[in-house]
């Protein structure tokens, strides 16, 4: 067997194994008292026009129709209501060959990278901290995982260690905003920055440096913060997109890949992508779910309760103590762990049954990662455990 595959799957993520083991606290103390900030699984119901248009879509529609294959790249009309809703609010021109109908972001991702990159040689590029699948993900494509680390004060783009490690070997950076696991959005003028960077890059090197946007919280943004486009201002540009979050719909595995026209000989990026799709044994995303997102591509679940979540966390941390990130997006909050050993902190926060994911395996050390994706309950009942954890902390 594979011995790497083995080890991929006989050691779970730090995220899936902490939810297993709240599932666990839970059994033992009760729902109520496990306090589980563990996984982005999102707490508001998907929009109601989503549920609807799937039981009109299995009561009125025959079954080849609803369960039968689509085509490889998905079903045209699909793909068209997507490249329309996007039309419309980035004023792009794009069609429905732009759009390849994936099962969700994470094979979106998978497929790009497939589709990117050839040799062992090739390097793909994450700014810590990041989400940790792309470690693995990258890996199964063959390229070479390089980590950009964070900037601490901004949790925004590195670029003094981004101009150290660029190299002709650089295929791609992976652009993840609104962020998981900071909440962070990358404001227009990094974009932009980083786009002048990379222009003189493509330049140097005389091949074409990728932009992947992962962008599964592109909607959930807060206080009208801008998430900038970024084909519009960066012609190598590919989108990986999800509706696990932002329909709260993440075990239905629905997303797509964008390559725009931009794209340095787009036709056949696209191509690759399909390709990709087709060696990963990713063709033909769910067809049901494909047939709701031709008639439901504008919807959004009710990300307000996601913003009011992010203002009682927020706040109340701070007036503890604690030392938070100011998340404008997503629904994470990312925070100082009170002793060095994020590993340790997440342990000792366990003995309050406070749930949370130390920062390690995101690249980067000393932070935990709150996932406030829960009710509104939970969060003001765990603020005691909040407190009293600081509290152990500050006598010791
Ligand atoms: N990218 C980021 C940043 C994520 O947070 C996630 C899931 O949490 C994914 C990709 C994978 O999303 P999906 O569930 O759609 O595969």
């Amino acid at each position: 067997m594979n011995k790497e595959m083995f080890k991929l799957g006989s050691q779970r993520s730090i995220i899936r194994e902490l939810f297993e083991l709240s599932k666990e606290l839970k059994n033992k103390y009760g729902v109520d008292k496990v306090y589980d900030f563990s996984i982005g699984n999102p707490s508001v119901a998907p929009a109601s026009d989503v549920d609807k248009t799937l039981v009109d879509i299995i009561t009125n529609e025959s079954s080849v129709y609803t369960h039968g294959y689509t085509s490889s790249q998905g079903d045209n009309e699909a793909r068209e209501a997507i490249a329309k809703d996007l039309n419309k609010r980035y004023g792009t021109d794009y069609t429905l060959y732009n759009v390849y109908m994936t099962c969700g972001a994470a094979s979106s991702l998978s497929i790009v990278f497939k589709a990117l990159t050839e040799s062992s040689e090739d390097e793909i590029f994450a700014i810590a901290p990041y989400f940790t699948e792309y470690r693995v993900f990258v890996n199964n494509s063959g390229a070479k995982f390089r980590i950009v680390p964070a900037d601490t004060n901004t949790f925004s783009i590195n670029f003094k260690e981004l101009e150290n490690m660029i190299n002709p070997n650089t295929k791609a950076i992976i652009i993840n905003s609104p962020n998981n696991p900071t909440g962070v959005i990358y404001k227009r003028n990094d974009l932009e920055k980083l786009v002048e960077f990379l222009l003189n890059k493509e330049k140097e090197y005389n091949h074409p440096i990728y932009i992947v946007a992962d962008e599964p919280y592109r909607e959930i943004a807060y206080d009208g913060i801008e998430v900038p486009h970024i084909p519009s201002i960066y012609h190598n540009t590919l989108i990986c997109y999800s509706y696990s979050k932002s329909l709260s719909l993440p075990g239905d595995r629905i997303g797509y890949v964008l390559v725009p026209n931009n794209v340095d000989d787009s036709k056949n990026v696209f191509l690759a992508c399909l390709g990709a799709g087709r060696s990963l044994g990713y063709i033909c995303a769910p067809s049901l779910y494909q047939h709701m997102i031709s008639r439901c591509a504008s919807s959004l679940s009710n990300i307000k309760e996601y913003q009011d979540n992010r203002n009682i966390i927020y706040n109340e941390l701070e007036k503890i103590g604690y030392e938070c990130v100011h998340p404008d997006g997503a629904f994470y909050l990312f925070v100082k762990a009170l002793e060095d050993d994020s590993y340790q902190f997440m342990k000792k926060a366990l003995e309050y049954n406070l749930v949370l994911v130390p920062s390690d395996d995101f690249g980067i050390k000393g932070y935990v990662r709150i996932a406030y994706c829960v009710s509104k309950d939970t969060i003001l009942n765990s603020l005691q455990a909040f407190k009293e954890l600081y509290n152990y902390y500050s006598n010791k």
